[in-house]
């Protein structure tokens, strides 16, 4: 059946400024690292993305090595584009990256200009677009010039490839680094991309946010379900059809008594607030005005409408944050 996407599809999800930057982004955005590629069926994944765009998530995250197999995410997306999303296509926010292995020998992975646009030429072909939005360097590369990347971030712009280029993972110095340099060429990085939950808070305590905040970008925050283990699913144990059960990128062990006891209590608070464990855990990342928006990954769209509805209880008393602190710990 053809899609036509819901009229009311901006009047729920919250939407925010990537720093100083022309670019916006719901608060919540959806990730195609696991789930979109040869794993799950193609009716899967068309109702988990067509219902995330009626919700108001209009950006989804990939990158080149997004699957199973590597570039499967992108070609799987680049086909719902072409049956469905086309029509939308000046609505979307789509990014990819290149930084991790995605071919073998010296230009497969890193920062190189070789490898960055060769890879995003690539990852064009693969969804079937002239552009993306953002194009972001997936992690720094002690081996290449900063300033090499920083060219290659620019050319992407200048050429048209990208409206926006970020950075994914850099430390708060490097960030500072790039951007400086990004803004020498004229092309001003727009946001970064580092991993971040109640289980993951170095772009507290590590200086990021200030970092980023200086320096006019967003920030998008990575795994903020902690790959699930914020939500209700492993606290009493680890069910068959979890990321976890499957040996990938999820190491079973861990899910610990200790962290166990963690997230029942953490699961309370939430409780508490009428919330689940996954609500509170976006909730509570999305407290710092400075986090843009967070891209979560969900498996079915139980779990996407349930992540939603976090946006509908944002706020968080001190009593609560203070309970918070001493259980969101790395
Ligand atoms: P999350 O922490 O959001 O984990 C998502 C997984 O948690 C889902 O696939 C699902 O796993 C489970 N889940 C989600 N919602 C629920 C729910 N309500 N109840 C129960 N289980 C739930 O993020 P990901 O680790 O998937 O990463 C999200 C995105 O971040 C990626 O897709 C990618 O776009 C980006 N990313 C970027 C990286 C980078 O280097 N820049 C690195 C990693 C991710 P299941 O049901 O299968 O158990």
């Amino acid at each position: 059946m053809t899609f036509e996407a819901a009229d009311n599809r901006y009047a729920r999800t919250p939407i925010r400024r990537s720093g100083a930057s022309g670019l916006q982004l719901p608060a919540l955005s959806l990730g195609l690292w696991q789930n979109f590629g040869e794993d799950r069926t193609v009716e899967t994944q068309r109702e988990i993305v067509l219902r995330a765009f009626d919700l108001g998530v209009f950006h989804f995250d990939l990158a080149n090595n997004y699957g199973p197999p590597p570039g499967s995410a992108e070609s799987n997306f680049g086909r719902l584009l072409a049956t469905d999303l086309a029509p939308y296509r000046d609505e979307l926010v789509i990014s990819t990256k290149a930084g991790w292995n995605m071919w073998p020998g010296p230009f497969g992975s890193g920062g190189a200009r070789k490898y960055l646009v060769s890879s995003l030429d690539r990852s064009l072909a693969r969804m079937g677009l002239d552009t993306v939005d953002v194009f972001y360097s997936h992690r720094p590369d002690p081996g290449t010039p900063l300033e090499e990347t920083a060219r290659a971030l620019d050319f992407v712009v200048r050429s048209g490839r990208a409206h926006y280029v970020g950075i994914s993972s850099y430390s708060p110095e490097a960030t500072r680094q790039m951007a400086a340099l990004m803004r020498d060429l004229g092309t001003p990085l727009a946001i970064h991309q580092p991993s971040y939950s109640m289980l993951n808070r170095w772009i507290e305590t590590e200086g990021l946010l200030d970092a980023t905040d200086d320096e006019g970008m967003g920030i998008i925050g990575f795994s903020p379900l902690g790959q699930g283990l914020l939500t209700s699913k492993y606290l009493d144990g680890i069910p068959d059809n979890a990321r976890a059960a499957q040996g990938g990128s999820f190491d079973a062990s861990w899910v610990t008594d200790e962290l166990r006891d963690r997230l029942r209590s953490l699961n309370e608070i939430a409780s508490a607030r009428d919330q689940s464990l996954a609500q509170l855990a976006i909730a509570w990342a999305l407290r710092d005005s400075r986090v843009t928006s967070l891209v979560a990954g969900a498996s079915s769209v139980t779990q996407l409408e349930e992540n939603l509805a976090s946006l509908d209880r944002l706020e968080f008393s001190s009593d609560e944050l203070a309970a918070i602190d001493e259980l969101a710990v790395d």
